[in-house]
């Protein structure tokens, strides 16, 4: 079976990325603190393992919240990656800095209670409420901002 590898690159070129396979997830986020780092009303994520993903160039980190780093470009400012202690074999890509991002196709929306009410999205997708105990994913039971 072939293997497919993604790659992507802050703004500036300073940090690039490679991940092998298919991403874990992909997934909409409305948190506050994802707003607040990106300026965007909606951030999407893409997850891998640690294990499928090479670096090439350094991030520089901010802990958003304890246990959480988010790792972002200290020429240019790009945010970059999300990490957290709770899912520590994971990294969670800005779907932004994905030279493909059209490809990763997102299946769901975490933390929507803290969604910007204008923001009228009609794809469907199931919507969490942050946290969620009905969420199926790897990812949304053990996010945290
Ligand atoms: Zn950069
Ligand atoms: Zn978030």
């Amino acid at each position: 079976m072939k293997e497919e590898t993604s790659s992507g690159k802050c703004l500036c070129g300073r940090v690039r990325f490679k991940a092998a396979g298919s991403p874990l997830w992909v997934s909409h986020c409305h948190c506050n603190s994802c707003r607040r780092s990106t300026g965007a009303p909606v951030t999407t994520f893409v997850g891998y393992n640690k294990d499928d993903v090479t670096f090439y160039g350094q991030r520089t980190f901010y802990a958003s919240s304890p246990g959480v780093r988010r790792g972002f470009c200290a020429d240019c400012g790009t945010p970059l990656t999300y990490e957290s202690d709770r899912c520590d074999a994971e990294v969670h890509f800005y779907i932004s800095v994905m030279d493909l991002p059209d490809k990763f196709i997102p299946d769901r929306h975490v933390f929507y209670g803290e969604r910007l009410s204008w923001l009228e999205l009609n794809d469907g997708l199931p919507r969490f409420s942050g946290i969620d105990r009905d969420e199926p994913s790897s990812w949304g039971p053990k996010h945290s901002r």
